[in-house]
């Protein structure tokens, strides 16, 4: 249900951060919070931090560069978010009825926050980053009609973008995000079926609170005992505590097996035989600044490498446009 007060939270700036999710807050995650919503004044700013420090000296500069762009524009968009609404009590009792995640994009109807995002993004993002590809989507897109902005958001949505549509999608994915991590951020985690004093082990590879894939799993360091895998999700960044060693696809415990980059011991792939799906886990034990959309995005050599085997993922949501266009093949 919406949080009391959640209207007039809506129209105000995001509220002042309680934690983040940095080094500070470890000690939390390893005492393993089964859900963890985001945190508005950190979420984007952090990752373009991240991107800016992973883009240095790598093979995808110039990539990694355009998207911490876009982030710092999502950060700054997210600040100037007019009010917005979320789903009601009556359509979140409903969709539980089918199973659904509150914020699923298929339960309800989303409402024109989104777009008042994207023209903010459009507007407001760093023009000189972006390679000429990018910038023509951005114009293109400042001079796209709602009705035919809603289609493209339905199609990102569903999952199914085309190769052409590949460079606006990555815009109309930032906007679609800033959207819903702020809807995230003012859930309660009771509509979750978590809160205080309740121990739900969350069992599911789609996000509790919108439905999404995540982007990666993240292992918290666990002292002496092993820490616990939170996975993060691609759409409204919320985390949520996933068992090791099992699929995030199928669920499958059986046949998972591990690949890595040389040199890259915190980070790793785990790759599944039943279903030929694999994921990212990323140990925080050994690198601490790690930011889940950021370090997967830094990573896809990885991707490369499982991918040549035969595995597959639901791509990061900024990829497609990088996948679809040959330039991974650089890396
Ligand atoms: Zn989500
Ligand atoms: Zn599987």
């Amino acid at each position: 249900m919406v949080p009391p007060g959640s209207r007039e939270a809506l129209s105000k700036p995001p509220r002042t951060p309680s934690t983040g999710f940095g080094e500070s807050t470890l000690g939390e995650v390893a005492q393993g919070d089964p859900v963890r919503l985001p945190d508005l004044a950190t979420v984007f700013s952090k990752r373009a931090e991240r991107l800016q420090a992973l883009a240095e000296g790598h093979e995808l500069e110039g990539f990694l560069r355009m998207i911490a762009a876009l982030v710092a524009a999502q950060d700054a968009a997210l600040r100037d978010l007019p009010p917005g609404s979320l789903p009601g009590a009556a359509e979140i009792a409903k969709g539980k009825l089918v199973g659904r995640a509150p914020l699923d994009p298929s339960a309800w109807r989303r409402d024109g926050s989104w777009r008042a995002a994207l023209a903010h993004i459009l507007a407001g993002i760093d023009r000189g980053k972006l390679p000429e590809a990018a910038e023509t989507a951005r114009a293109a897109l400042e001079r796209t009609g709602e009705a035919d902005l809603e289609v493209l958001a339905d199609r990102f949505l569903e999952g199914n973008v085309s190769p052409q549509e590949a460079a606006v999608a990555v815009f109309v994915a930032a906007a679609l995000q800033v959207a819903w991590t702020r809807m995230a951020a003012l859930l309660d985690l009771a509509d979750l079926g978590v809160g205080p004093g309740k121990e739900v082990e969350a069992d599911t590879g789609i996000c509790p609170a919108c439905g999404s894939p995540p982007v990666a799993g993240m292992i918290a360091p666990g002292g002496t005992k092993f820490g616990h895998r939170h996975l993060h999700c691609s759409l409204c960044a919320t985390s949520w505590r996933y068992v090791r060693v099992r699929c995030v696809h199928c669920g499958s415990t059986d046949k998972i097996s591990f690949r890595n980059l040389a040199g890259t011991s915190f980070l790793r792939a785990e790759c599944c035989e039943a279903c030929l799906g694999y994921s990212k886990v990323f140990y925080l034990e050994s690198a601490k600044a790690l930011e889940p959309l950021a370090d997967d995005l830094g990573s896809l050599g990885l991707d490369l490498l499982v991918g040549e085997e035969g595995f597959a993922r639901v791509p990061n949501p900024f990829v497609l446009g990088v996948m679809t266009t040959g330039e991974a093949e650089s890396l």
